[in-house]
């Protein structure tokens, strides 16, 4: 069991009445116009749902990890991925918090706290995903000043973006020494955003290419310490997996919740969908794998609070919970005939969404490669 406090329920709260009111009667909207309105960033700023457990100093709400998985818990309950908060106050604050000199932690975090900036990070590039040593962005210095070009794709919040997180070529011949970290701002010249591009779920979270050509900026925008960047990054990614694990469970919950409401409530010669056999050993199954999931992810979450979660282990997580996650939601699916293909049913929505879990982040296999390297 995670260790929730008061404090936290009255979190909870708070996240389920902003859903209820901001995302909820908009989120199909966004689907069909491919992202969010900007406005609904300043509105979560507001009510203090971005960096959550980003340090009151930095204009952060002071809170642990927990507040990021009821984040989490409680946008899923409706499939509402649409809003790319988890990257934002999750993955880009983190990596300002833990890489940033002091200045760069106190011009950024306030500003991504209220939700006037919005963070990316962009690490593939069309000839380079699983295989981040061999980006090709570069970043050139001349004098003060880092000049990068190059192209990066499939980079989440991508359209709406005002600070992104760039691993570049410091040093193309170093290999994986040779990549940095380094901030761009998306006002400056030579800087451009592809298409939004069209996915097959998520479909209300704006995902773009991007493009820098010959981008100037500040040497001081480096972030990290030169030629560190792969290192930076796989520190940080232990944590950015759990949140897809995170995501997994939740959405598992969701759809059990879901099917069990269904198959109570419809009936089929006569008699409701729960009195057949199979409906019943589907959904003592789920039930079972769900509750086995659960288990494992509280003791990933304690790790990582413990500030024990290692490499391994991150993997298995990311890996088990986002294949379990497909397997579930399809199961779930099932139980719902023709209208589980419905998009106006959440199930049909997790299932389109849930694909894409055992892709990024790191692609599954990928995390079982590193599950090897333990043994
Ligand atoms: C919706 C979405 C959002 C994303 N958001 C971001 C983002 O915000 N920022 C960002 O930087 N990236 C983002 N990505 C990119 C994502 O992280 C990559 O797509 C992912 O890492 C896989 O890289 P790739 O697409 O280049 O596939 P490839 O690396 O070409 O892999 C293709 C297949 O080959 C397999 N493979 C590759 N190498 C090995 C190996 N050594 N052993 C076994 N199998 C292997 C992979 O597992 C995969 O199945 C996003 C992707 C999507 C779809």
């Amino acid at each position: 069991m995670l260790p929730y406090s008061e404090e936290h329920a009255q979190f909870r709260d708070t996240v389920r009445r902003f859903v209820e009111r901001e995302v909820a009667p908009h989120h199909a909207r966004w689907e069909s116009e491919g992202a969010v309105d900007r406005d609904l960033w300043r509105k979560a700023g507001d009510a203090g749902l971005l960096l959550t457990n980003i340090p009151a100093d930095y204009g952060g709400g002071d809170g642990d990890f927990l507040t990021s998985v009821i984040m989490i818990e409680e946008f899923m309950r409706g499939v509402f991925s649409g809003p790319g908060f988890r990257l934002h106050s999750d993955i880009v604050a983190p990596y300002i918090l833990h890489l940033g000199t002091e200045e760069q932690k106190r011009s950024i975090l306030p500003r991504m706290a209220s939700g006037e900036t919005i963070g990316a990070v962009a690490m593939t590039e069309p000839g380079a995903g699983s295989d981040l040593a061999s980006i090709r962005t570069i970043a050139r210095r001349e004098g003060n000043e880092l000049v990068v070009s190059g192209q990066k794709t499939f980079i989440t919040n991508g359209g709406l973006a005002d600070l992104i997180v760039v691993a570049c070529k410091t040093d193309p011949a170093a290999g994986a020494k040779g990549v940095s970290l380094v901030l761009v701002e998306a006002d400056r010249p030579g800087f451009s955003r592809g298409k939004n591009l069209e996915k097959i779920g998520m479909k209300a979270q704006d995902t773009s290419e991007l493009f820098f050509d010959e981008v100037r900026v500040p040497a001081s925008n480096l972030l990290g310490t030169e030629g560190k960047g792969f290192a930076h990054l796989m520190t940080e990614l232990p944590r950015e997996r759990l949140l897809v694990g995170i995501v997994a469970v939740s959405v598992m919950e969701a759809a059990l919740c879901w099917t069990l409401d269904h198959v109570h409530e419809r009936k089929a010669f006569g008699r409701p969908l729960i009195e057949f056999q199979n409906t019943r050993f589907v959904l003592a199954e789920v039930k079972t794998k769900v509750t086995v999931a659960r288990t494992f992810l509280d003791d990933c979450v304690l790790r990582l609070m413990r500030g024990e979660l290692d490499v391994a282990t991150a993997a298995m997580a990311k890996w088990w919970l986002s294949d379990l996650e497909c397997e579930v939601v399809d199961a779930c699916l099932q139980m719902f005939g023709g209208y589980g293909y419905m998009r106006e049913y959440p199930i049909a929505r997790a299932y389109e969404d849930a694909r894409v879990h055992r892709i990024y982040a790191g692609s599954n296999e990928i995390m079982k490669e590193l599950v090897a390297r333990s043994l």
